[in-house]
């Protein structure tokens, strides 16, 4: 048994670093637990992905699907690719909460920029990729991003790996302004389950039996962590309608040597004009990345093993989809994943207009391979409407939840400015400042 403090908050990504920062800059007393440690060395290639739960190859859903995360001080905003995505309408109306003013809030503070086009003269297979879309009609947009140009390296691809230059901005930022304010971090402290007394959340048990004792509790462990203790904390309809924003990479390699992405990023641009229509975004990767999706699925490797040698030759393109909430985490960590018939129509349509793009920018055809199913967006497991009322409170008191796992349907698009938004507004609320009742969305 430790002191006291006024909020405990579990999770230093998205979710809890701004809600965190917020109240500690208010004067509140807080704490974050984070389960993992805080990595400082060797991040980018080629050891950056053991920030990566189960070093991204071994944490997958029962059907087998990719479900990555980064178990870190800042969460999975250390192994995002820092695009940056307004949240959609859809969003507001689905919570019943317009958070736009706080979207601004962040997208201001943080900095979001394109990045300058120098960083793109040495691109050959973007940009050919780039051209063949154009001919058929499709139109690729440069990327908003979380990077700072002046600290980042032309042709560098490590935004995944935990970028090693700080370019990219985490909310590692905001977790050390917190501090900077008088809160308290615990790395390493696995949050077993909730201390409930009398009804009401009185802290938080971590893994091997400590406890932290607060008078309010904010659950901000991602998409697949929340609902784990909320289900080990006895909380019902928690795990269900889970969605991840599955993901297949449609891997090839330039017919002729020089015109692949080699030392090129990967989703500096992206295809959004589908995402109304079929719920997916094809960006597009780097012969790296290329390279990386082998390890993750092995068909991609034994159909270019032979093609090893011209590995510089790589290109690729990957299909994003919004997929159905139709999953479910459970309360001792696996996750089931289904993808529904819609999904695999929307998702085969984009693998076919990613093949037709590859040939006509110049792939062999017979190196085409997809790398199916990766995901990293996990959501819906502690909905706003089903678990947490629209003051994020659940059905035990003082117990909150802040993170992907609130927002009911995917978004469709990369979640993190929603999330950090999402979390903003919430500080707000906590701190008086706003009521739910003034952030009706205006139909
Ligand atoms: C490879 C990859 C690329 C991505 N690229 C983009 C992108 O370009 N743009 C974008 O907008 N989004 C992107 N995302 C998605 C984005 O990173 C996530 O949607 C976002 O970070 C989710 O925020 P969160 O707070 O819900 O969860 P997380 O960021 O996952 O934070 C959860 C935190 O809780 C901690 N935790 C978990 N369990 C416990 C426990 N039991 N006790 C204590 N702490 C716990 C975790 O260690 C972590 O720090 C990407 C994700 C991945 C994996």
């Amino acid at each position: 048994m430790t002191q006291d403090y006024e909020y405990i908050i579990v999770g230093t990504g998205p979710g809890g670093a701004p809600v965190a920062r917020d109240l500690a800059k208010a004067g509140k007393k807080v704490l974050m637990v984070e389960k993992g440690p805080r990595h400082e060395k060797a991040l980018g290639f080629p050891f950056g992905p053991r920030i990566l739960e189960g070093g991204g190859l071994f944490c997958r859903s029962m059907e087998g699907v990719f479900i990555a995360r980064g178990i870190t001080v800042g969460g999975s905003s250390m192994v995002y690719n820092g695009n940056v995505f307004n949240p959609p309408q859809k969003v507001f109306e689905q919570m019943g909460l317009d958070f736009l003013q706080e979207v601004e809030e962040v997208r201001e503070e943080i900095g979001v920029r394109t990045l300058p086009s120098h960083f793109f003269d040495h691109c050959v297979g973007g940009k050919r990729m780039i051209r063949a879309a154009e001919e058929m009609g499709i139109h690729f947009r440069e990327q908003d991003k979380f990077i700072d140009p002046s600290k980042c390296k032309i042709g560098c691809d490590s935004c995944m790996l935990g970028c090693p230059r700080s370019a990219k901005w985490t909310t590692r930022a905001w977790v050390d302004q917190a501090v900077e304010y008088g809160a308290e971090l615990k790395v390493s402290a696995p949050v077993e389950k909730i201390l409930v007394e009398g009804g009401k959340a009185k802290g938080v048990v971590i893994k091997g039996g400590d406890v932290f004792r607060g008078d309010r509790v904010i659950v901000a462990a991602g998409g697949v962590g929340t609902p784990q203790i909320l289900l080990k904390s006895g909380l019902k309809n928690v795990g269900e309608s889970f969605y991840m924003d599955p993901m297949d990479i449609v891997v090839a390699q330039a017919k002729e040597p020089g015109e692949g992405a080699w030392k090129e990023m990967s989703f500096t641009h992206a295809i959004e004009e589908f995402k109304e229509s079929d719920h997916f975004i094809i960006g597009n990767i780097s012969a790296m990345a290329a390279i990386m999706t082998g390890f993750m699925r092995l068909n991609v490797m034994g159909k270019n093993f032979s093609r090893l040698p011209y590995a510089k030759r790589g290109m690729g393109l990957f299909v994003k989809l919004g997929d159905e909430h139709q999953g479910r985490v459970y309360e001792n960590g696996k996750i089931s994943k289904p993808l529904t018939d819609r999904d695999n129509k929307r998702m085969q349509r984009g693998v076919d207009l990613s093949k037709e793009i590859l040939l006509k920018a110049g792939a062999a055809p017979s190196s085409i391979a997809v790398g199916r199913g990766i995901g990293g967006h996990p959501g819906g497991t502690a909905a706003m409407g089903v678990v947490v009322d629209q003051d994020f409170m659940t059905q035990v008191r003082n117990l909150y939840v802040c993170d992907g796992s609130v927002l009911p349907q995917s978004p469709g698009v990369p979640p993190s400015l929603t999330i950090l938004s999402m979390s903003r507004l919430f500080g707000k609320m906590l701190l008086g400042k706003v009521m739910a009742e003034e952030r009706k969305p205006i139909a």
